[in-house]
C-alpha cells in the first residue's frame, strides 16, 4: 500500500489513521476526499491579491530552502505553475535561479 506525499512538506512518511492521512513531520491531517471536493481555490499574496496558476511573482521576503544552506533573496521573480489547496507552501512556482519549489503565498506579490 503506498499513502501520497504530504500535501502541505511533500513528506513521504505519511500514514493513515480511518479516512485521515496523517503526517508525522509537519503534524498536517488531511481527508483525501475532501481534498478533491475543494474545487475552488482561493490564495492571496502578501497584498491580498487573489493568486492563479501561470502568474508572475516577486519574493517579498528572503526564503530559506528547507534541507539547504541556499536562500532565495527578497525581489526574486517566479511564476507559478499551480496553486494548491493547502495551509502554506501553497504555490508550486518555478524560481529564477533555483527551480522548483513550494513557496508560501504571503511571501510573494504578483509581478
Ligand atoms: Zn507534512
Amino acid at each position: 500500500m503506498s499513502n501520497p506525499a504530504c500535501p502541505n512538506c511533500q513528506s513521504k512518511y505519511v500514514y493513515q489513521d480511518q479516512q485521515l492521512f496523517i503526517c508525522p513531520e509537519c503534524d498536517f491531517e488531511w481527508n483525501p476526499q475532501e481534498v478533491e471536493q475543494d474545487a475552488v481555490i482561493k490564495v492571496k499574496d502578501a497584498n491580498g491579491a487573489l493568486l492563479a496558476d501561470g502568474d508572475k511573482v516577486t519574493v517579498v521576503k528572503d526564503l530559506k530552502i528547507k534541507g539547504s544552506s541556499q536562500v532565495i533573496k527578497i525581489g526574486t521573480k517566479a511564476q507559478i505553475r499551480r496553486v494548491l489547496n493547502k495551509k502554506d507552501h501553497e504555490l508550486d512556482c518555478k524560481v529564477a535561479g533555483v527551480g522548483e519549489m513550494m513557496v508560501t503565498a504571503k511571501f510573494v506579490k504578483k509581478a
